[in-house]
């Protein structure tokens, strides 16, 4: 386990970014972003370089990083996975759309921002401080949350 790797993408890996993020992993990813800003990035905030890039990675002053040969968002993640392994337990605590760790939130705070269904039957909500989005327990479709379950599982 190495729960507290943190990661910078390069603007090829959007998706796998966002799945990063599901499983709480922290990856920051900004789009537009040159190379030479990338590697500053990384070396700054000591995060790990993901990249599709194979001159990226030859490039003078690159770091820690992880050269990304798969195609599919998921073979990406497998791979990421396999070598860093994410905390278990870290799944769904950050905003997807922006990477900020999710703060726990009153019912009465939501009430005019979840469906009224939702705003009745989930038990707990997160908000991302950062952009504002609203989480709870179902906001994730089930199938990307067994998705997620199994990828820990196997890491
Ligand atoms: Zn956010």
């Amino acid at each position: 386990m190495c729960p507290d790797r943190t990661f910078v993408a390069d603007m090829m890996l959007g998706r796998l970014a966002r799945w990063l993020r599901i499983l709480g992993v922290d990856v920051l990813y900004l789009n537009p972003v040159d190379d030479r800003e990338l590697i500053k990035i990384a070396r700054r905030d000591r995060r790990i370089l993901l990249t599709r890039d194979t001159r990226l990675v030859q490039r003078r002053g690159v770091g820690e990083h992880l050269l990304i040969r798969e195609n599919k968002p998921m073979a990406q993640l497998e791979a990421v996975i396999r070598v860093y392994p994410p905390a278990p337990d870290r799944i769904l605590t950050r905003c997807i759309r922006c990477n900020t760790l999710l703060t726990a939130t009153e019912k009465p705070d939501v009430r005019d921002e979840v469906p009224e269904y939702i705003y009745h039957t989930a038990s707990g909500f997160g908000r991302c401080r950062q952009c504002g989005r609203v989480y709870w327990e179902g906001s994730h479709c089930r199938r990307m949350m067994e998705t997620c379950r199994r990828y820990l599982n196997q890491a």
